[in-house]
């Protein structure tokens, strides 16, 4: 299981990473006077969704990192069940085992 924490650990990093380069491509704003479709607008605002993203899959992985140290990682939330682990591969910051996460929030 030590691997496991090493892989969320590399994948945090390699996240942060993008976050940084996102937000420092993200401080140079497109000239809005060029009008609405302007393609380096869109761009812009595309890359804005997408460094929202990240930053909650860092969130979510920091989460899965801080229950790994706790002993609290791959066991369901709500039920205390062990998460199978073909499911935590797919999702690996999930806090949820297959049954509840199907039983929806
Ligand atoms: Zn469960």
């Amino acid at each position: 299981m030590a691997d496991r924490k090493a892989e969320l650990v590399m994948e945090l990093d390699a996240l942060n990473e993008q976050i940084r380069a996102l937000e420092e491509a993200l401080e140079v704003k497109p000239d809005y006077g060029m009008g609405v479709g302007d393609p380096a607008v869109t761009q812009w605002e595309l890359d804005q969704a997408l460094l929202e993203r990240l930053k909650i899959h860092a969130d979510g992985l920091r989460d899965a990192i801080a229950r790994y140290e706790s002993g609290k990682y791959g066991i369901c939330e709500r039920c205390g069940k062990p998460i199978h682990p073909d499911r935590l591969a797919v999702l690996p910051d999930t806090t949820l085992c297959i049954d509840c996460a199907q039983k929806g929030r």
